[in-house]
């Protein structure tokens, strides 16, 4: 699932690979994904136009237009990515809309299970308030006092409450996992329960976890032996700080690893 590291890396792939180049047509091939907009009606908006460059609020990635003044926004849903190619390669698998190029190059979105989004907004600041979402947690503006604003007067569990989009925006349920783990705080710790020491740990954890990943491309398989995403679905593994056991529980209905030695159950 790309959560907001996945999507940090495909708005720096974006970036370095398909800004500045004029739109020659849009091909779309999944009209579930295109939100308020048909496929004919985006390829009219982008033709003669360009990407002008990026920006993201946790797990959305806006495109600014060079000629318009609307963006272009692209969320990821559970398995979408992008994939920048030349015509004379193969075209990817799973592509639902392909932004075609006039110097022959393609951005293709592609997914496996059709729950994207594709849309044309007028601006950026409106649609983070229309969404109702809160801060984007990897942003310079997230600072400690930040964070302890979102969290003040909130009763529920930490770690559902660390995944809502609304309180902060951009932490799902493995970074969810990951953070808690770091921190060693239990998962199921009602926030209003946590000490400033905890708050400080989580908050500094959310930084640290975030960075990490996206210095390790978002690849789990690459991240330090210290982590536990890595060891997400073997039923058998161990901790990696103490050796024990992982827990595997339901926290919200979401599946949860954590370790019951390193992240105790307050009181
Ligand atoms: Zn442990």
């Amino acid at each position: 699932v790309p959560e907001l590291p996945d999507v940090e890396i495909l708005r720096r792939y974006l970036d370095s690979t398909a800004l500045h180049q004029e739109i020659e047509s849009v091909q779309a091939d999944a009209d579930s994904v295109l939100k308020g907009i048909s496929s004919q009606g985006l390829g009219k908006k982008l033709s003669g136009d360009s990407f002008q460059g990026t920006r993201r609020h946790g797990k959305f990635l806006f495109i600014s237009l060079e000629k318009d003044s609307d963006w272009l926004v692209l969320h990821f849903g559970m398995t979408g990515s992008l994939i920048y190619y030349k015509l004379a390669e193969k075209e990817p698998e799973y592509q639902l809309v392909s932004f075609n190029f006039t110097n022959g190059y393609h951005l293709a979105y592609v997914m496996t299970r059709k729950f994207g989004e594709v849309r044309i907004i007028p601006d950026v600041f409106g649609f983070i308030e229309e969404r109702k979402m809160g801060p984007d947690v990897y942003s310079q503006g997230f600072t400690f006092e930040e964070f302890k604003k979102c969290l003040a007067k909130r009763h529920g569990m930490v770690k559902p409450t660390l995944m809502n989009q609304s309180i902060m925006a951009g932490i799902g349920n493995v970074y969810a996992d990951e953070i808690l783990f770091q921190a060693g705080i239990y998962p199921e710790t009602k926030v209003n329960q946590l000490n400033q020491a905890e708050l400080h740990e989580i908050y500094q954890q959310i930084k640290n976890v975030l960075q990490t990943a996206i210095d390790h491309q978002a690849d789990p398989n690459s991240y330090p032996d210290s982590f536990l995403s890595p060891l997400r679905g073997d039923q058998d593994a161990n901790c990696p700080r103490c050796d024990g056991k992982l827990e595997h529980i339901k926290v919200s209905g979401r599946s949860t690893y954590y370790c019951s030695n390193c992240q105790k159950k307050p009181g």
